[in-house]
């Protein structure tokens, strides 16, 4: 078949010159970034001042996750402490993250993976009995969940491709109320960009809407040395602040509030998969958790039986046109060029969730053909293997 279903990331869109009201803006200020993670870095770097008596403070993620993450905390200073999973879900597991705090810990991040925001009720009452600053990283959910329901004290949106506005890069950091004198005199003296959306602008986004075709991706993805995807450590240097164009951002959320949420379709087509060992992350597992969100998620998620249905399906599904991929596929103190991270907990259920999981595309171009054509592979690579 000539052409392919790119994994993840929506089009890049025009410049609005129509005004679009910011779904942060009863709660939060703004202050734009050059990526995703200058703006987690920001965060941490703020949480660090807050508690200036700590020596070496540290950050609590989840084992499974963005190396991006990991990046940001070193560059500030900071250590980072993994805390396992939750079984048969992208949260935190609560105990574990109970009995990673210490007199050190400055901040949690609340990382919503897939489009699924974290328990932010559950990690702001922990937060809030030891004193740490709770960080939304939302970098793959929009709107964040703080938006409404102002939990976090600073929250993360990443504007880079492959997330859900896809701005080609940027990021922004919200905090609620007002920075003082001491915070501020930090986040202004970080280094400062300004993106103009001019013709040069103009033609890259041309560009990336053209590799964001499937006949584009299909091209793209036989570039040799490419390496789409592949999860890599790479430090982070420095942060920097970005001067952009409003009229960039209304496009973007004007763009994707024509989202459609299609993982409902994926969890009706999908359903019966569960009685042969996979498990959909979806609605009502995660409503049993005390957790609703009808956002449109980034990319639908599910757990094959094991690792090997899992790379056996992301075959198959590729070869039917379709961009399946396993994500990260191993916890971070794995991902390729990660520096050590010193001791650590157990984190088995990570691991297990990083071999099993299985994300499909949710974004604009998937049509209710495609997913009843993942269905069909994944219900023959289920056969092939009934009992493995
Ligand atoms: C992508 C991502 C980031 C980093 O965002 P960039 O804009 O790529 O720097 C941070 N956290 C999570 C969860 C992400 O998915």
């Amino acid at each position: 078949m000539l052409g392919k279903l790119r994994p993840v990331g929506s089009r890049v869109p025009l410049p609005s010159s129509e005004t679009v009201p910011l779904p942060w803006s009863q709660n939060y200020t703004a202050k734009y970034c050059a990526s995703g993670t200058d703006a987690l870095a920001l965060a941490i770097g703020l949480a660090v001042l807050k508690k200036p008596e700590v020596a070496r403070p540290e950050v609590i993620i989840p084992a499974y996750g963005c190396p991006d993450l990991v990046a940001a905390i070193l560059s500030q200073g900071a250590c980072p402490v993994l805390v396992d999973l939750a079984p048969e879900s992208p949260f935190m597991d609560s105990q574990g993250l109970r009995d990673a705090v210490t007199a050190r810990t400055v901040a949690v991040v609340g990382v919503g993976l897939l489009g699924i925001p974290e328990r932010l009720e559950l990690l702001a009452k922990i937060c809030e009995d030891h004193a740490l600053a709770l960080i939304e990283d939302s970098a793959q959910c929009f709107p964040p969940y703080s938006a409404a329901n102002p939990l976090a004290e600073f929250v993360v949106l990443s504007f880079g491709r492959g997330k859900p506005i896809n701005l080609m890069g940027g990021g922004a950091l919200l905090y609620r109320g007002k920075l003082t004198v001491k915070e501020r005199k930090f986040v202004d003296g970080q280094s400062i960009e300004t993106l103009k959306t001019g013709i040069t602008w103009q033609l890259k986004r041309h560009l990336f809407n053209l590799l964001m075709t499937r006949i584009g991706f299909f091209l793209l993805e036989k570039i040799p040395g490419i390496g789409l995807g592949k999860t890599r450590f790479k430090p982070h240097p420095e942060i920097s602040m970005r001067i952009m164009p409003s009229s960039l951002l209304f496009g973007g959320i004007k763009n994707y509030g024509r989202q459609a949420s299609l993982h409902f379709f994926y969890e009706k087509v999908l359903r019966d998969l569960e009685n042969t060992g996979w498990v959909l992350l979806n609605s009502d597992r995660f409503s049993i958790m005390g957790h609703s969100t009808e956002s449109p998620r980034l990319r639908f998620g599910l757990l094959a039986p094991n690792r090997y249905i899992r790379d056996r399906a992301v075959n198959a599904l590729n070869s039917a046109g379709i961009g399946a991929n396993g994500l990260y596929e191993v916890v971070l103190s794995s991902v390729e060029d990660m520096p050590p991270l010193g001791h650590q907990p157990e984190f088995p259920i990570a691991v297990g969730f990083a071999e099993r999981l299985l994300t499909l595309p949710c974004h604009e171009d998937v049509t209710k053909v495609d997913v009843n054509r993942v269905a069909e592979v994944l219900v023959s690579v289920g056969a092939k293997c009934p009992h493995e």
